[in-house]
């Protein structure tokens, strides 16, 4: 038998902490394509931020669990037609990676307390990814600055399959854009990377929001 939730959590948490890194790496419990039964348990046990990657699928989950004081991420690509009820729906967006969803969801937001927004950066250049390049990093944090319903927190990223030298090379470049980022902007403090098979090597590197979907609740009903 698969090892029970609490267990699962338990032993994320203890590879958290014997990662080391500066000691304050926060958990993204990744639901997208898990049950709303199985959130729940995870909430139960102290989890409060959980990431979704799909608008609609998050809308049913948010109003199935309204009752929870669940913090929602954003974790998926945006397409710009959703970009308004994103807005609404998640109290944090990683994926912003290009210039014309940033007043889409400022506007979207209007009339609640700031969005929470990291970048998506491709670190890997790779064309079939989402993300964007590094050098467009300083203008989307300046276009962002000046929407007064969204609030830059840092950068996120999803480096693609490598041997971990290479994957280490991707999260030290992220983190080096992500102390540049940090000079410039005060409300900058998220880097967000490091998934199920990588996160000890992402907090090694710098990471303080590791993102973990199937070392928590196991394998995904496929979409
Ligand atoms: C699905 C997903 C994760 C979680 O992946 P696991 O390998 O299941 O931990 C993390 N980040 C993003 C952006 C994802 O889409």
């Amino acid at each position: 038998m698969a090892p029970a939730l609490p267990q699962k959590l338990h032993e994320i948490e203890a590879r958290m902490a014997a990662a080391g890194g500066s000691g304050k790496a926060q958990l993204l419990a990744v639901s997208k394509l898990q049950t709303t039964a199985a959130i729940r348990e995870v909430y139960a046990l102290g989890q409060r931020d959980f990431g979704e990657n799909y608008v609609q699928e998050a809308a049913e989950k948010r109003q199935a669990l309204a009752d929870l004081d669940i913090t929602w991420h954003l974790i998926g690509p945006l397409q710009s037609n959703k970009a308004a009820q994103a807005a609404r729906l998640f109290d944090w967006v990683q994926s912003i990676d290009r210039a014309k969803i940033v007043p889409l969801l400022g506007h979207g937001r209007q009339g609640l307390p700031p969005l929470q927004v990291l970048i998506q950066v491709n670190v890997d250049d790779e064309q079939s990814k989402s993300g964007c390049v590094p050098d467009a990093i300083p203008g989307l944090a300046d276009l962002i600055q000046q929407q007064p319903n969204l609030c830059l927190r840092g950068l996120m990223a999803i480096p693609a399959p490598a041997d971990s030298a290479a994957r280490q090379r991707a999260f030290r470049s992220m983190f080096e854009w992500y102390e540049q980022l940090r000079e410039r902007y005060p409300t900058v403090d998220t880097l967000s990377m490091g998934m199920s098979d990588d996160f000890e090597l992402a907090i090694h590197e710098g990471a303080n929001l590791i993102r973990v979907g199937s070392a928590l609740f196991g394998a995904r009903k496929s979409a």
